[in-house]
């Protein structure tokens, strides 16, 4: 067996990515629930909801709010997205010790995501970060399209690697490498991490893999391998896919946790109250979430006719 990380640190994106990307709308209230779960669930860092405009994104509307009413525990990251100096400084309102910012690696994406160019957007972000350091906050940085991008296709490894550096000349102390599309594969995740592990340190990288086409697992078995020990995912595989409606978003924390147990590789996560989280939000969506071991294990517990 290759010599994988024997602790894996799970950053769970479900109440911001996933949350924002889904039809249902949770009140106040029921995302309090959900973060308060993920809590008890072990998750060592929960992306609460992002300060971004509420006539945009109506879902993340009522962040500051779950932050004011969540209960913290001592130890646990709680972390915002913030597009700018304006959600910064409501992030600061709220309470907010860490934040994301949001970069892209394909120009016409950044362009049609945020409505500015890659540069215009490091711009801003030198702003957001200058501002957020001098009041000793910490930034983790999302790179979006690094496997490829659904309007222009390929994206060069070497500028992924290029904006990573930019990301980490920032200040931001992790930059989480992201398959906005779903298409990446263990093949091309060996080959863009080879690029990028000659400039940016492992340990300031984080993947975020979409299993819009059942690549996910693979990619962070790969990615294991080669030494990367911090992964995004969202409880229940929440989220969906923007760039292909209907189709499975991010992978799944369950799916994750299911496979790292396996392994023997310490997350501090309990997959059993992990899938009381998910399950309290798959009962207000009205709908199965796309995890499969969430899936499986609602299944067993409900026995129908085996074959
Ligand atoms: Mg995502």
């Amino acid at each position: 067996m290759p010599d994988y990380p024997r602790t894996v640190t799970v950053v769970e994106v479900g109440p911001r990515d996933g949350l924002q990307n889904e039809a249902v709308h949770l009140s106040t209230a029921e995302k309090i629930a959900f973060v308060d779960r993920l809590t008890g669930a072990g998750l060592p860092v929960i992306e609460v909801g992002a300060f971004v405009s509420p006539s945009r994104i109506p879902q993340m509307a009522e962040t500051a709010g779950v932050f004011t009413g969540i209960s913290r525990r001592p130890g646990t990251r709680y972390t915002a997205l913030v597009p700018n100096v304006t959600g910064l400084n409501r992030a600061r309102e709220a309470g907010v010790t860490e934040i994301a910012i949001f970069a892209a690696a394909s120009d016409t994406f950044s362009r049609r995501n945020i409505n500015q160019s890659i540069d215009e957007s490091f711009v801003t972000y030198k702003a957001v970060c200058d501002e957020a350091l001098a009041a000793r906050m910490r930034i983790r940085a999302y790179l979006s399209t690094c496997f490829g991008c659904p309007y222009e296709g390929d994206v060069p490894p070497l500028r992924v690697t290029d904006l990573a550096r930019r990301l980490l000349d920032l200040g931001v102390f992790e930059v989480s490498v992201s398959d906005t599309i779903g298409v990446a594969h263990p093949g091309q995740v060996t080959k863009v991490l080879e690029i990028l592990l000659a400039r940016v340190d492992r340990a300031r990288l984080a993947l975020h893999f979409h299993d819009t086409r059942g690549t996910a697992l693979a990619n962070v078995l790969t990615a294991l391998g080669i030494g990367v020990s911090t992964f995004d995912a969202s409880a229940g595989g929440l989220g969906g896919c923007p760039y292909a409606p209907g189709a499975t978003g991010n992978l799944a924390t369950e799916d994750l946790i299911y496979m790292l147990d396996g392994l023997g590789i310490e997350t501090g996560v309990s997959l059993e109250r992990l899938l009381d989280a998910s399950g309290y939000v798959a009962d207000r969506t009205g709908r199965a979430l796309p995890s499969r071991v969430a899936q499986a294990t609602r299944a067993t517990r409900k026995p129908g006719v085996g074959l």
